[in-house]
């Protein structure tokens, strides 16, 4: 392999082309992005004729790729009907059928429905309304919320004080609330669970930290204690340990505080079961649950609060109302398009499909980046994730591995980019291997349930030859 040679012959990055066409949006990323054109399924076409395969779905997001005909219809149909209402006057029937939908599909788990309009307007619905339910029925002591460290909830500045996101926090840190949220260790066996420890005794160190935690706080001033039932965007789909949910659970029974699941990126889906509770919590369901993303699937700004028997009875039979709402709240149009979306994963089988093809993701890039004539296999440290939900992690610290100069770069990101160019879309994150976000590069890859094997094959081998040819590049001889 020649590196220097490789990248001198590169053609002009997408990102250099992007570069010379101004931009009056404020962007989110240092450099300028190219321009999607047209999408269709999971192929999105920029403005310079440039296929790309989608193999992350924006952000975990478009569950079923883009343009699905009935999808597409029915946002036509509902255009047509009824546009717009606003919900403190009238409601409409998208949104009622979504709502029944939304209950009906949950296996007896929740009774009532609020909708927003994504998931850190979900996450911050739910923290005010169990702050609410409290409230209602007369504990107004109960101030406290226990979130985990290396977690994400949002970009509100509730969400945000939720969680724990080094990186996104950092220059908000003097004025997010540091009374009302609190944090215990994050769930990650793989990089937290010490070597003399069984996987029981790692979950019981963590349940004995909650209630310690509870302890200190005062037990009933704890409103709740929220996860991410399986850690999307900030450590790249990070199961919990076996009986884990359990535990914590039996933390906040005990104490009468709440248990609140946040499945904005880990629901509707994206893990091969509808709710990621069904999976990875031992099947136990939360008292409140915040989904978005595979909820609308892309084709609309849609977020929802799935509420318990526990929480609706103790908001029915005191106020009976939500006293929190947004404009679009409910929104006709984003309601349809969802449930358009969720008709198809149904009449589509498109569960089982992401649980196969997730498998067969999972096995393809087993087998070719742990192979020994891989020159990325020294670097993998994890390959984990169920349905199509997967995250690569890797490591650089290993005695096996060579040394690498980055120049600066975020190899996860580096990665991203590159792949870019090669015409996939992937997710890197950095920062998810140390508290402080300091430290850690994982790749989130979250393609379509209805993707095809061959794309699936297109995705790996083009990831696989990414990583191998940035590493190549950033040996130190
Ligand atoms: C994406 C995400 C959010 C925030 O959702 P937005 O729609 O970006 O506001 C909250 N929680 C989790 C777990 C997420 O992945």
């Amino acid at each position: 392999m020649a590196p220097a040679l490789l990248s001198t012959e590169r053609a002009e990055t997408l990102t250099a082309q992007a570069a010379r066409k101004p931009t009056s949006i404020l962007l989110r990323t240092p450099w300028r992005l190219p321009v999607a054109q047209s999408a269709e399924g999971s192929y999105v076409t920029l403005d310079n004729g440039k296929r790309l395969l989608d193999a992350v779905g924006g952000a975990a997001v478009a569950c079923i790729g883009n343009g699905h005909p009935k999808v597409v219809q029915a946002i036509k149909d509902q255009a047509d009907k009824v546009s717009y209402v606003y919900n403190m006057q009238l409601t409409n029937q998208p949104a009622e059928e979504l709502a029944k939908q939304l209950i009906s599909s949950s296996k007896g788990a929740f009774e009532l429905v609020g909708f927003v309009s994504g998931g850190s307007e979900a996450m911050e619905a739910v923290l005010k309304l169990a702050r609410q339910y409290f409230v209602e029925t007369g504990q107004p002591q109960r101030t406290n919320f226990i979130a985990r460290h290396l977690s994400f909830h949002g970009n509100t500045l509730g969400t945000l004080s939720l969680a724990s996101h080094a990186g996104r926090r950092a220059p908000y840190e003097a004025i997010l609330n540091h009374e009302s949220f609190h944090h215990v260790s994050p769930a990650y066996a793989k990089r937290f669970q010490r070597p003399d420890e069984t996987e029981e005794q790692y979950v019981e160190r963590l349940r004995q930290e909650l209630d310690d935690k509870f302890q200190e706080l005062g037990p009933d001033t704890v409103i709740g204690f929220a996860a991410e039932t399986v850690v999307g965007a900030t450590t790249g789909v990070v199961p919990p340990p076996k009986g884990y949910f359990k535990a914590m659970k039996s933390v906040c029974d005990k104490y009468g505080a709440l248990f609140i699941l946040d499945e904005v990126m880990s629901g509707m889906g994206r893990l091969g079961t509808l709710h990621a509770w069904e999976t990875f919590a031992d099947g136990i369901s939360p008292d409140i649950q915040a989904v978005a993303k595979g909820l609308g699937g892309g084709y609309a700004s849609i977020g929802a609060v799935l509420i318990s028997k526990r929480v609706a009875d103790g908001i029915r039979d005191t106020s009976g109302v939500w006293k929190h709402g947004h404009t679009y709240q409910a929104h006709p149009i984003a309601c349809a398009a969802s449930l358009a979306v969720q008709k198809v994963i149904e009449e589509e089988n498109l569960l089982e499909n992401a649980r196969k093809i997730g498998d067969y993701l999972s096995s393809l890039l087993r087998e070719k980046l742990l192979s020994p004539n891989c020159i990325a296999a020294p670097y993998v440290f994890d390959i984990r994730g169920a349905g199509c939900w997967w995250g690569i992690e890797f490591d650089f610290d290993g005695p096996q591995c060579r040394k690498l100069d980055l120049k600066g770069e975020k190899f996860a990101i580096a990665v991203q980019q590159r792949a870019l160019d090669k015409g996939i879309v992937i997710m890197g994150m950095a920062g998810t291997a140390s508290l402080d976000g300091s430290k850690g590069d994982a790749i989130l890859l979250s393609p379509a349930y209805n993707i095809s094997k061959e794309q699936i094959e297109e995705i790996v081998t083009v990831f696989v030859a990414t990583v191998e040819e940035v590493l190549s590049e950033s040996f130190v001889e």
